[in-house]
């Protein structure tokens, strides 16, 4: 079963490849559509918001033994309990990482250089015209970014950052890395203390969770701008709404949300942040190569071979 619709070709050779039970709903899988599709079939592909959660995987004899996940984040399944009942996961690395970093570059440029609310005025007909003091935003190029997370995400917009931007690269991770650009790598505080932009680029974790709350954003400088392309709850929503509201911070570039779909309707109305629907991976070819992944891994699975994208 594929949870939620994909791009033809690979429902295409999905059809081909497998026995699929189909599932016209385009909604994530409630917790109880979860169970049950976990009785019916022995492969499942499910992707962001499915609510694979501990208790799912309660019942006695699943059918299912495979969650072939669509995406590279997985915070929506519960790997241990998975594990406990002899469920194997996997994920679709690297292949969403080009086009996740490229909209982490559109949300610092968009917010840096307030495109979004110059694209509101315009198109509500209130532009009158070119002004030397007229929408006077942050310059991008030369500036420092932080990159919190240096993962391939990380690595790929710090790339950006330094090739593209002529920007300093700092970055907070767990490991230190070995990098083909010179990144200085420093503690989460001295991080947010000295540079002009944030990026979040960590996988939702019991660690990660509330990793930037009002502590942090005290810390930030305050022409400095977040931007989040990684998970909704790695940000306290209410802290970056209280830090933008006061000016604490400039702005903030967000593709994700910490109750995603839902959007408080104060972020809403602030015109230093700039809104995206999580895009990051929204391309024809990489949510066509996304699928491919997933379904590698369930052939792999199902032919008894070693598994490309364990998690
Ligand atoms: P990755 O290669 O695993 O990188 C994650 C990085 O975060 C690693 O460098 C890891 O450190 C670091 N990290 C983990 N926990 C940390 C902590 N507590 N403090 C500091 N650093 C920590 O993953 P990725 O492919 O870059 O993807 C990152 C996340 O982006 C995904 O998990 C997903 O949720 C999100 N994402 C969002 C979109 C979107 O559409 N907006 C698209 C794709 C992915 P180590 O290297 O030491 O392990």
């Amino acid at each position: 079963m594929i949870t939620r619709r994909l791009p033809a070709e690979v429902e295409e050779r999905a059809a081909a490849e497998f026995e699929l039970v189909p599932r016209v709903e385009n909604r994530p899988l409630s917790e109880d559509d979860a169970i049950a599709a976990l009785q019916e079939v022995d492969i499942l592909l499910p992707t962001l918001g499915d609510a694979l959660s501990a208790q799912v995987f309660e019942g006695e004899n699943a059918r299912c033994k495979m969650l072939a996940n669509f995406g590279v984040g997985y915070n929506h399944i519960d790997v241990t309990a998975a594990a406990n009942a002899g469920i194997v996961v996997t994920n679709t690395p690297g292949a969403v990482t080009d086009a996740t970093a490229d909209i982490a570059m559109a949300l610092i440029l968009m917010t840096a250089r307030r495109a979004g609310e110059g694209e509101r005025t315009l198109r509500a007909g209130q532009w009158t015209g070119w002004h030397p003091v007229q929408f006077l935003g942050h310059h991008v190029s030369g500036k420092r970014v932080g990159i919190i997370g240096m993962g391939r995400i990380g690595q790929a917009i710090a790339k950006r950052a330094h090739y593209g931007f002529d920007m300093q690269i700092a970055y907070s991770s767990r490991s230190p890395k070995e990098l083909p650009f010179p990144a200085e790598p420093l503690g989460m505080g001295d991080l947010l203390e000295s540079c002009d932009f944030v990026v979040m680029a960590v996988p939702a974790t019991p660690e990660t969770h509330h990793l930037m709350g009002p502590a942090q954003f005290e810390q930030m400088k305050p022409h400095a701008i977040l931007v989040n392309i990684a998970r909704g709850d790695v940000v306290d929503e209410t802290a970056l709404i209280n830090a933008l509201q006061s000016r604490q911070i400039a702005g903030a570039g967000l593709d994700v949300y910490e109750f995603e779909p839902k959007v408080p309707q104060a972020l809403i109305e602030l015109q230093n942040a700039t809104l995206l629907p999580h895009l990051g991976t929204a391309t024809e070819e990489v949510r066509t190569a996304m699928g491919h992944m997933a379904l590698d891994n369930a052939i792999a699975f199902r032919d008894g071979r070693p598994l490309p994208n364990p998690v």
